[in-house]
């Protein structure tokens, strides 16, 4: 771990500002050992401040780069993640205690692709725009709607993806053309140090992109002093921020917790099925906010579908990640997580659950549970009600798709949601009816790779989105420009007002509006 250590060092050494540090700093865990790997600074509310300071007079220059200067920087900077590869997974691995192939797959995949994916959509998608409209009075005139960078963003992130979820929102952030201070979770800051290095190295001028290490009071600093915030997290924090930002009327996007459904109906392919739900209740030891939290299955494939999972998942290695291939269920970065999944097992089994596989914490060093699976399970346990974020998977026997619709939906989270069914016309009829952001027909998760797609949660699982047009335009404030070409002296309604004037216009509004016809 000496090159983390030896990096985060020399991040400390180069930002001058780490001088108004409130304390000895935050030590960083490896969940997967309990080993302190680095020692970051706790900046707090005057750090924050000095930064944003900074990140304002660095901002006009990094506007001025336009679109394909800009682009450059995050064109080299993905060569840059591909060419460091292995020391950016090291980095994830050794403050989330995640598998290599979880960083490898779902951070290192997903980075690679965002940079390249807003290097090149970018301009297209905060390019002017120009307006038509039926509007009588500005006939003849160039209308346009345009994108600007709002100046200066915050993006407070959590410890779960350190790439993805915390440095991805970085990314559309820049293009627009705004200088980023980011505040990754103290958990796992030292993935952000690194990328913000990387970004140095690439061209990315001095102070364009900081990093505000620091714990909840540092992020919500950074609140007080940003033109947007971009959050992802739990629910009840994003509550907070959204409230901090309506006090200043600043915009707030957040991307919140989940408690994804999957519905199992009775046409669907089991062995499928199965291999999704074991997979992405899994994977990254369940700690995805779109991961399947529970599954709903109809009657007559119940059954098959228990016992299928329940022995794909009683296969799955546990413990330390010691290089690629060597577990598939990592550790649970977040302390108080392990008590949140003990807890809601725990509450399921005295409800009447069964646990048919894993529903321990493994002993020894390092956090881990033991991936498992519960049946027998309702509305009434926390299991399928709350977010665990966990390697856990709670499955039910519905009557109908009716029942696992209206099931479904009874939840105040609306992330994301699945639906298996071969029947795919049935199958997307069915995910039209759920109140989630994404509906995946036949896979699970995918629609958070389609940079293309918005990524946002209903209810209480967010505000707005990621990806898509509206995942950099958020980052930008819209102007309208009107531009008049052919310019009489004066306008027909202007003064002195006269009754035959007046008599024209009302003429002509009757004639536009007063038909009962569409525009
Ligand atoms: P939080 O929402 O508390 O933390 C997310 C980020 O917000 C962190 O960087 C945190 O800093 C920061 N923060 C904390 N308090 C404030 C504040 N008042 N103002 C501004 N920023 C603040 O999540 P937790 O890490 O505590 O996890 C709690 C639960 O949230 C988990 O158990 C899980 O259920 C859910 N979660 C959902 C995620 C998702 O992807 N939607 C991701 C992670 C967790 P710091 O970490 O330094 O305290």
């Amino acid at each position: 771990m000496a090159s983390v250590e030896q990096h985060v060092e020399e991040e400390i050494l180069q930002a001058p500002s780490r001088a108004s540090a409130t304390n000895g700093g935050i030590p960083v865990e490896n969940p997967a050992t309990g080993e302190i790997v680095a020692t970051v600074p706790d900046l707090g509310a005057e750090a924050v401040a000095e930064m944003a300071a900074r990140g304002r007079a660095a901002q006009p220059e990094w506007e001025a780069y336009g679109f394909d200067g800009r682009a450059r920087v995050l064109v080299r900077a993905q060569k840059w993640l591909m060419d460091n590869a292995e020391r950016v997974v090291e980095t994830i691995v050794s403050e989330t205690g995640k598998t290599y192939e979880d960083a490898q797959l779902a951070e290192i995949g997903y980075a690679g692709n965002a940079f390249g994916f807003w290097a090149k959509m970018g301009a297209e998608y905060l390019a002017d725009e120009r307006v038509k409209s039926s509007q009588v009075l500005v006939k003849g005139k160039k209308l346009l709607l345009r994108y600007r960078p709002l100046g200066l963003i915050g993006v407070i992130g959590p410890w779960n993806y350190p790439l993805t979820n915390s440095f991805g929102d970085c990314i559309p952030a820049l293009m627009a053309g705004n200088s980023v201070i980011l505040k990754p979770s103290e958990i796992t800051p030292l993935t952000s140090l690194l990328l913000a290095e990387g970004l140095r190295e690439c061209g990315l001028p001095e102070n364009v992109l900081q990093i505000a290490t620091g714990r909840g009071e540092t992020g919500a600093a950074l609140v007080e002093h940003v033109d947007m915030i971009m959050f992802t997290g739990s629910t009840k924090t994003g509550r907070k921020v959204a409230e901090e930002a309506a006090k200043r009327l600043i915009p707030a996007s957040l991307e919140l917790g989940g408690k994804d459904p999957m519905l199992v109906l009775s046409d669907a392919d089991l062995e499928r099925a199965a291999n999704f739900a074991t997979y992405y209740s899994m994977q990254n030891a369940g700690q995805t906010c779109i991961s399947i939290e529970r599954v709903y299955v109809e009657e007559p494939v119940y059954d098959e579908f228990v016992a299928k999972v329940s022995e794909k998942v009683r296969a799955l290695r546990v413990g330390k990640p010691e290089g690629y291939g060597s577990v598939d269920v990592g550790a649970i970065t977040f302390p108080p997580q392990l008590e949140t999944i003990k807890d809601h097992v725990a509450d399921a089994v005295q409800k009447g659950a069964r646990v048919l596989a894993g529903g321990k914490e493994v002993p020894g060093a390092g956090r881990f549970f033991e991936p498992t699976v519960i049946v027998d399970v309702d509305h009434t346990m926390k299991c399928m009600t709350e977010e665990t974020f966990g390697p856990t998977l709670p499955i039910m026997k519905v009557h109908d798709a009716d029942e696992a619709v209206r099931l479904a939906n009874n939840s105040h989270y609306g992330l994301g949601a699945s639906v298996f069914s071969k029947d795919t016309a049935r199958g997307e009829a069915i995910a039209r009816r759920l109140d989630a952001g994404a509906a995946n027909v036949n896979d699970a998760m995918i629609n958070y790779t389609v940079l293309e797609l918005p990524m946002g949660g209903a209810k209480a699982s967010g505000l707005g989105s990621r990806h898509g047009a509206g995942g950099i335009r958020k980052y930008c404030s819209q102007q309208a420009i009107v531009v008049t070409k052919l310019a009489m002296k004066k306008e027909p309604f202007m003064y002195p007002y006269k009754s035959r004037t007046s008599r024209m216009l009302a003429g002509l509004f009757k004639f536009m509006y007063g038909r009962g016809k569409r525009a």
